[in-house]
């Protein structure tokens, strides 16, 4: 039973469509899948209600973009939480409008350091999504022939770290973990220890977390080593908090498979039981 609880479609950072996106995970042969795009639920709310009910479970959710005060970005995945709950509704669109200034603030600093590329390149590449972020801007320098690849648009201009990051407005980790539970859902940390993307939090602030009602940590994240790993299945296990793997996918063509991470079934039944904000589907 292949459980994937955490992958983006086109309305956000990834590259297939929700319905592309369904059709590949029933070719995997994937029981479970989570839609989680950053900061929008328009992907998996537009395959709803199923014309005719499949083998495939769909699990509505969200992977929603937080900064700490100290300014270091964290992201937090929710699941089955009521998609028209108002606080919650409020800070992804909050978070998505203020995506655009800020991209065309990255594209200022880059533009001051010689790279001429455009918002107008950024909005070709994005289509039609519905939340801008910079895997779109690495696309379009992709395009113009500045890098080969999104990995290394990250690595040389786009991480968190570099000078041409800037932050867009964005909830604190708190503040969603109460916004997605006051709206029924479960709150699972993404790729938590995932050091290579910037600063990231210790042990005891994600303990910490689960004192503000995390559910959970997503442990086996291709952006996790061996030892990530076991210190967070170790914290996961003395806090008694969900401990799920997934893939992160946002496409084949940037290296990412469906599945090549994935949930146990009872970790999984366990967050299912937990979420009542809206109802899984099955495609
Ligand atoms: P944004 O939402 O605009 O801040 O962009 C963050 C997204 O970029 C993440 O969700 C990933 O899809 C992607 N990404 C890829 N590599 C990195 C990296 N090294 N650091 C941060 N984000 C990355
Ligand atoms: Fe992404
Ligand atoms: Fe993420
Ligand atoms: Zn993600």
């Amino acid at each position: 039973m292949l459980i994937d609880l955490h992958t983006h479609t086109n309305v956000s950072d990834g590259l297939d469509s929700p319905e592309d996106l369904v059709g590949q995970a029933k070719s995997a042969g994937l029981s479970v899948i989570a839609i989680t795009d950053h900061d929008t639920v328009i992907g998996w709310e537009r395959l709803r209600p199923p014309t005719k009910q499949g083998r495939l479970t769909v699990v509505p959710g969200a992977e929603i973009s937080c900064q700490t005060t100290s300014g270091m970005s964290v992201h937090m995945l929710g699941y089955l939480f009521d998609p028209n709950d108002g606080p919650l509704t409020e800070i992804m669109s909050l978070t998505r409008d203020d995506r655009i200034p800020r991209m065309k603030k990255i594209i200022e600093l880059l533009n001051g350091a010689g790279i001429g590329v455009t918002f107008d390149d950024v909005v070709e590449r994005s289509g039609s999504a519905a939340t801008v972020g910079r895997p779109h801007l690495a696309d379009a320098l992709i395009s113009l022939g500045v890098v080969a690849t999104r990995d290394q648009a990250f690595t040389q201009y786009l991480h968190n770290d570099s000078p041409f990051y800037v932050g867009h407005l964005a909830p604190s980790p708190e503040e969603a973990i109460a916004a997605i539970n006051r709206a029924g859902g479960v709150s699972v940390l993404a790729h938590g220890l995932a050091g290579t993307r910037g600063a990231i939090y210790s042990l005891d602030e994600i303990a910490k977390l689960v004192d503000h009602g995390l559910a959970g940590v997503e442990v086996d994240h291709r952006d996790h080593d061996q030892q990530a790993r076991a210190q967070l299945r170790e914290l996961a296990e003395s806090l008694n908090i969900f401990a799920t793997g997934s893939s992160d996918y946002h496409g084949t063509s940037v290296g990412q498979r469906l599945a090549m991470e994935v949930t146990a079934p009872a970790v999984w039944e366990g967050l299912l039981a937990r979420g009542n904000g809206c109802e899984v589907f099955s495609l």
